[in-house]
């Protein structure tokens, strides 16, 4: 097993495209890292170059101790899951396991222990003598997972494995991928461009946008504190609100008459705007005590939480999460309450988190 460590990556298409503008990732040893970013921010280009599938234009990269640069990809000892399964069609799921390990050359009782363990970890049992097509979409990508398994690699890189599959189906994989990285301790880089899979799998994420590593933290760190406006919009579903906001007496207040309680260190002289998680705040009855009036644009009820979208302050899409139960029509004239803790504050002009 290995760390990563990518150092200054750029990675410039003949076309001109610069897909990767110096990104530096430090991944450590036995950790499930997730690149996180819209389509086209750079994230398949760093994995593919740091499988050896691309090659970089400048930069370094490093599995454990090697640096792998001039490796091609089969001297790397890393093995990659797609989003497509690439199972050979006309091969039994026992076979499709056993390949790789035989174009090894590793002797038949090795082939043979390895493939019955993968089979085990990922519950394959009533699945080894079936060809591709009469697995489901999700069997097929137990089995190609298992095949990434028996090789034992010294880290495991996922390209968005789950899109392929139905939402219920990615829910489970989800599970069994983290708990599967847990026993095994491999380290695992994992890309995708959804928030939640990030969220739930990773040990750590790293946002990417345009190429560049926006924010690289733990789940809690990028949801309570996003680096800038644009991690901010990006992670949390609905996202954050961003409230135009100015200091008076080192409080905050909106246009609206929200008043919020800044974290220390707030710079001076600059446009600012507060960043509110939709359960920060709450939907009231008007005039009830700490509230300001908001009126209600919609309410779109989930099942087990409503979402508000209130105009505040001339401001239309504040969006506040709420328990089922509480109920306001459209247009209701209501209160809008924060409900606690402390906003992160950004500078308009720079887009970062200031304080
Ligand atoms: P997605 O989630 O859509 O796969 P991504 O974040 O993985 O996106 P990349 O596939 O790494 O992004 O692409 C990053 C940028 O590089 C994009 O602008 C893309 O159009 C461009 N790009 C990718 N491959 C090539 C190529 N072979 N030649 C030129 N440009 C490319």
């Amino acid at each position: 097993m290995a760390g990563i460590e990518v150092t200054a990556l750029h990675k410039r298409y003949p076309d001109g495209t610069v897909a990767v503008d110096h990104v530096d990732l430090s991944i450590g040893d036995g950790e499930l890292f997730v690149m996180l970013g819209p389509s086209g921010c750079g994230k398949t280009t760093t994995l593919r170059a740091i499988a050896g599938l691309e090659r970089q234009t400048t930069g370094d990269i490093r599995i454990g101790d090697t640096l792998v640069n001039d490796l091609p990809p089969a001297e790397r000892d890393i093995a990659m899951v797609f989003q497509f399964y690439a199972l050979y069609p006309h091969l039994r799921t026992r076979d499709n396991l056993a390949f790789p390990l035989r174009a090894e050359g590793l002797p038949k009782s090795e082939v043979h222990k390895r493939v019955e363990e993968a089979a085990r970890l990922m519950r394959l049992g009533p699945l080894m003598d079936r060809r591709p097509r009469r697995l489901s979409g999700g069997e097929q990508q137990r089995v190609a997972l298992a095949r990434a398994l028996v090789r034992r690699p010294r880290a495991f890189l996922m390209d968005e494995p789950l899109t392929n599959l139905d939402a219920e189906l990615r829910a489970d994989m989800r599970t069994e991928i983290k708990h599967l990285q847990g026993q095994l301790g491999t380290t695992m880089v994992y890309v995708t461009h959804d928030q939640v899979e990030a969220m739930s799998l990773g040990h750590r994420i790293a946002i990417l946008n345009k190429g560049r590593v926006e924010q690289i933290g733990t789940p809690l760190e990028v949801y309570d504190r996003p680096a800038s406006l644009f991690c901010a919009e990006f992670i949390g579903s609905p996202p954050m609100n961003l409230i135009e906001v100015e200091v008076v007496d080192g409080k905050l207040h909106s246009k609206g008459g929200l008043v919020l309680t800044p974290p220390p260190g707030l710079p001076r002289d600059r446009s600012l705007v507060a960043g509110v998680r939709p359960e920060a705040l709450e939907v009231t009855e008007p005039g009830a005590e700490g509230s300001v009036p908001a009126r209600v644009v919609s309410a779109e009820g989930l099942g087990d939480e409503v979402i508000y979208v209130v105009d505040h302050g001339g401001q239309r899409d504040v969006r506040v999460r709420m328990p089922p139960t509480v109920r306001f029509a459209t247009d209701a004239s209501v209160g809008l309450r924060h409900s606690g803790g402390t906003p992160a504050v950004y500078d308009v002009h720079t887009e970062d988190l200031v304080a």
